[in-house]
């Protein structure tokens, strides 16, 4: 079953509760240098949860990001004679402007080229640090001072203890504010490809980037821990074993959780100890046998465990539903509406658009209009071409020639994400959606660009005002396409008309001029069709003009002002329903096929 796991936030108490254990019981000095260690790796491995489990972007790369913050931190303090929590902040700036190039220049190759390029990225800084003679070579800096508050020495038990877990928990936390937010929302959005939000307006380019920065500023954190604790750094922390490790660490304990980390780096750290240990004795030799036994649990989780340990944890806590907060506020204030346009205007124009996927023509030379206010239907058996229409109005696929223009505006140059400012908003034939986040969550999505609140305020939760604007909205329209009653359901256990109606819901939350539906009422009962014929109408009665894509004759005859019929791509003709289904063309093509 999905959880909706970034709103557990239970475990934060145990934080507490764990530093106060370890300060107060009397526990041996190598268990509290263990668990320094894995609240340093645990760092690191909360920014991979966020870049691989919450993004989908697979980095082997982060431990070269440990190792700049940590030689950054460790030099300035040496030859600078800067107080470490002044390096601490050089290093997120070091650290973040190298991750940022390395963002623009790997962050828009896909499939498995972002793994190797950060793999490249790993190696070469490896390389550049063994040889570069102010960084000690391969020897590294030694003699780095430690760390102190006030005049008080941390050292490297207790006290260090309870700032790497203080630190640790203030970044749990940070996470699961972010991605309890806004721009955690939009980030969540992205693991299973981009089309979906940048159909929402959210620039998913710009999100990644965030992201890599993100996590990488994590790794700098961790690496300016591991500089002061041991008190010297030199290239093997940062050698692609430890890149591959902190990944390895991180799927273990579960990358889809932020407490993953925490239980990857925990379980981890422990039994590689163990197993130094053991595993000579056992087998009567010395080697590195213990990088073959984590191979084969890593081959079992895989297997057994896609979701890594957290993922049982998880299971046992109880769900928290997300309160609703935004009900009682009479006085908050809607969010702003786009200006609308006056009925029987001209508001889309598709002049002789074309599509060409490889040899195949899937829209040759198509086009017509739409005037504000109507609803105009789409129609034409499978493969005629209309998704693909779509796809070129909403800016998901470009015209090889044509042109469209929305608002007496040409669209030819636009992203999708700027054409959904517009005003054009749309679902999907297949739907697409995020299943492990709620049905509210998904929809908000719908009004990611009526709102601004960025990634600080939400670190902060400065972003609970807008937050409430944006649920009461996505409650709005949930209400309005019927679903109001699973809002809090995750949207992965919903049927699929349901989660049709969702899309139309999240569409609407757009304040859309222009509404692209494709197949809406695919999967719907014949109840639920007549609820949404209804739902239509009273949109095109509030002013929102549509384009609808739909099998089901019935419906279309019903609500379409207007049809537009495509064959093998091409216009067959257009006209009023009445006209369509008399036509003999259209009934030999579509409606003889469908009868
Ligand atoms: P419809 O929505 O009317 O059923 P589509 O627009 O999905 O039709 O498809 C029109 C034609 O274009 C079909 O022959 C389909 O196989 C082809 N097509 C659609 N998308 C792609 C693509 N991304 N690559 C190659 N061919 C495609
Ligand atoms: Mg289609």
């Amino acid at each position: 079953m999905m959880r909706n796991i970034e709103l557990q936030r239970i475990p934060i108490i145990f934080f507490g509760i764990f530093i106060a254990a370890g300060v107060c019981l009397p526990l041996p000095d190598f268990l509290i240098i263990q668990l320094n260690y894995i609240g340093l790796y645990a760092i690191t491995c909360l920014g991979l949860v966020l870049l691989t489990g919450v993004a989908g972007l697979t980095s082997f790369g982060q431990a070269a990001f440990v190792g700049i913050g940590a030689y950054a931190s460790g030099w300035l303090t040496l030859n600078a004679d800067l107080s470490p929590w002044i390096t601490l902040f050089l290093g997120f700036i070091i650290t973040g402007a190298s991750a940022l190039l390395v963002a623009m220049i790997t962050l828009r190759m896909s499939g498995h080229y972002l793994p190797l390029a950060t793999i490249a990225w790993g190696l070469s800084l490896y390389y550049l640090l063994g040889n570069l003679d102010a960084l000690g070579k391969y020897d590294g800096l030694l003699g780095i001072p430690g760390l102190s508050l006030a005049g008080y020495p941390i050292g490297q038990g207790r006290g260090f203890f309870v700032l790497t877990w203080v630190l640790l928990a203030l970044s749990c936390l940070g996470m699961i504010n972010l991605l309890d937010s806004r721009v955690g929302r939009a980030m969540r959005s992205i693991k299973s490809g981009t089309q979906m939000a940048e159909a929402m307006g959210i620039d998913t380019f710009k999100i990644k980037v965030i992201i890599f920065v993100s996590a990488a500023g994590l790794a700098s954190l961790s690496g300016w821990l591991f500089a002061h604790f041991q008190r010297s750094i030199n290239p093997s922390p940062v050698v692609l074993k430890m890149g591959i490790e902190y990944l390895f660490m991180t799927v273990i304990g579960g990358a889809g959780h932020v407490w993953g980390a925490i239980a990857g780096a925990t379980v981890t750290k422990l039994l590689e100890d163990q197993l130094q240990v053991l595993l000579p004795i056992w087998i009567g030799s010395s080697g590195s046998y213990e990088i073959i036994v984590f191979g084969i649990i890593l081959v079992l989780i895989l297997q057994f465990l896609p979701n890594g340990l957290w993922s049982i944890a998880a299971q046992q806590l109880p769900r928290q539903q997300r309160k609703n907060n935004w009900g009682q506020s009479p006085i908050l204030p809607g969010m702003p509406n786009r200006k609308p346009i006056s009925k029987g205007e001209l508001l889309l124009d598709v002049r002789n658009i074309r599509k060409e996927f490889g040899g195949l023509v899937a829209v040759n030379n198509l086009s017509f209009e739409i005037s504000a206010g109507e609803i105009v239907g789409l129609i034409g058996p499978n493969g005629a071409g209309k998704s693909t229409t779509f796809n070129l109005i909403s800016g998901l696929l470009h015209c090889t020639s044509g042109d469209v223009h929305f608002c007496h505006q040409s669209t030819r140059k636009m992203r999708s994400r700027q054409i959904a400012c517009m005003g054009i908003s749309r679902t999907f034939q297949h739907v697409k959606m995020v299943p492990e986040m709620t049905v509210l969550e998904n929809v908000a999505l719908g009004a990611h660009s009526r709102a601004q609140k960025g990634m600080l305020s939400a670190l902060c939760r400065l972003d609970r005002h807008e937050e409430k604007q944006l649920f009461k909205e996505a409650e709005r329209q949930l209400i309005r396409v019927g679903l109001g009653d699973q809002i809090h359901q995750l949207a992965g256990n919903l049927a699929m008309g349901p989660q049709r109606l969702m899309e139309v819901a999240r569409a609407l939350c757009g304040d859309p001029l222009l509404l692209l539906l494709d197949e809406p009422a695919a999967g719907l009962r014949h109840q639920e069709k007549q609820a949404l014929a209804n739902l239509l109408k009273q949109l095109q009665a509030e002013g929102i003009t549509l384009l609808l894509v739909e099998h089901d004759m019935d419906l279309v005859m019903k609500v379409c002002d207007r049809l537009v019929v495509m064959e093998f791509g091409n216009l067959l003709m257009q006209g009023t329903p009445a006209q369509v289904q008399q036509s003999p063309e259209v009934r030999a093509a579509y409606l003889g096929t469908e009868h």
